[in-house]
């Protein structure tokens, strides 16, 4: 067993904490202000290669994998935890999903141009009624021989009024359940597609989140993922597409949390009270020890599903520990991060609100708790086998 980073990998964490540095921190107050997603910012990171970690390079990704992704992820996201999306929303969402489904054509078109950002990518299964029973979902694409027509509409989704392509999951088979699930590479720009920003988010507010409604939209039938052999197959590419997104939150809760913890130390160390730096009390100690300790037990579970995916070992499990685990870390370690600020804790020019506003996102997204606990404990009870 070997913990140590390479030095390549040493060099690509350098690489995502110099950027998060010079080229996210000068925007996070003003976008977090102004609920904005900044273009640019994607655009640079495309540039450096950050939508391709899990894209061969015949499709212009570098072909490095999970855990050099996730490297990647954690720096980008403890600046700045709303920029940890792109990476689900271009490379282990759509352009992944389409490596390991897509037809020979499919992967041309569309690959390349998530991974290089021309394409903002994003996918979408939740809907108003519809979360974790992803299988209810009624948004309904109705057979017409050589196309669909779609009506419903998607609620929740990242990249909602940006994204230019994406996945989507829709109903192909009504009363089918699991069964009835397709899923579909979508033009954003087709007639009768209306999108909606979701403004006054609790947390995420750099990143683009809206609802999107399909009206009688009319759509090729060679959008079905794989071609139309694949029609009703869409709930196991959900499936799969998932326990590849969830790694990425898993990654951006680790950045986080890393967040939380220096800013902790820090003001551990520059604040005194009764005579000495806080940091001097026990009481203190004990907060800064439990969030060091969650800190390395979250690395540990997101490193080590990350490397069991680039050996293509089964880790639906480890990715779902690592998911689960690191809701509890991140919440945990912005309510102390916060607390041990006291007051200015409480003031909005110090970064504790916005780390408590982000982390409570990795208790739902991807996956509520409830649901990771599930999957952790059929696979730990033999219920359900764990999967790649
Ligand atoms: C900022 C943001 C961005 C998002 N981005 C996307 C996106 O890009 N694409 C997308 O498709 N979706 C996206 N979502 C949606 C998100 O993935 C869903 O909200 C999530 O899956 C939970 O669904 P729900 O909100 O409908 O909760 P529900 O499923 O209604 O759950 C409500 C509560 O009931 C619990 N619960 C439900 N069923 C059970 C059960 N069987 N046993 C025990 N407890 C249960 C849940 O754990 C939860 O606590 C986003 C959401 C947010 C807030």
């Amino acid at each position: 067993m070997d913990f140590a980073l390479t030095e390549e990998q040493r060099m690509l964490q350098d690489m995502g904490k110099n950027f998060a540095e010079s080229e996210i921190a000068p925007y996070v107050e003003e976008d977090e202000k102004n609920q904005h997603w900044r273009r640019e910012i994607f655009d640079k990171m495309a540039e450096l290669g950050f939508f391709g970690f899990s894209i061969d390079e015949q499709y212009g990704g570098n072909g490095m994998g999970f855990l050099e992704g996730a490297l990647i992820i954690e720096q980008v996201a403890k600046v700045h935890t709303s920029w940890r999306m792109p990476f689900n929303m271009q490379d282990w969402g759509p352009a992944l999903t389409i490596q390991k489904f897509g037809t020979k054509e499919q992967k041309e078109q569309y690959i390349p141009k998530f991974v290089s950002g021309e394409y903002v990518g994003n996918f979408a299964m939740t809907e108003a009624d519809v979360g974790s029973d992803v299988a209810a979902m009624t948004t309904h694409a109705e057979d017409r021989g050589d196309h669909f027509v779609i009506n419903g509409s998607k609620m929740w989704i990242t990249n909602g009024t940006v994204a230019d392509y994406g996945l989507l999951y829709v109903n192909t088979t009504k009363g089918g359940g699991a069964k009835g699930v397709t899923c579909l590479i979508v033009d954003y720009n087709l007639p009768g597609i209306t999108r909606a920003k979701i403004h006054d988010k609790f947390g995420l507010l750099g990143s683009n989140t809206g609802e999107i409604t399909f009206e009688d939209v009319k759509v090729p039938k060679d959008a079905v993922l794989g071609g139309p052999e694949n029609i009703n197959n869409g709930f196991k590419v959900c499936m799969i597409q998932l326990n590849a997104t969830r790694l990425g939150c898993a990654a951006g809760a680790l950045g986080l949390s890393a967040a939380c913890l220096e800013a902790s130390i820090n003001y551990a160390n520059e604040r005194s009270q009764f005579g000495k730096p806080i940091g001097r009390y026990q009481l203190i100690q004990q907060q800064i020890a439990e969030m060091k300790i969650e800190h390395e037990a979250l690395a540990a579970l997101v490193f080590k599903a990350a490397w069991l995916k680039d050996k293509g070992l089964p880790n639906q499990m480890e990715t779902s520990m690592a998911k689960l685990f690191s809701a509890k870390a991140a919440v945990h370690a912005a309510n102390e991060c916060m607390k041990l600020f006291g007051s200015f804790g409480y003031s909005l020019e110090y970064p504790c609100g916005r780390f408590l506003r982000d982390s409570k996102q990795f208790e739902t997204l991807e996956g509520t708790s409830n649901m990771h606990t599930l999957i952790v404990a059929n696979a730990a009870l033999g219920f359900s086998p764990n999967r790649t």
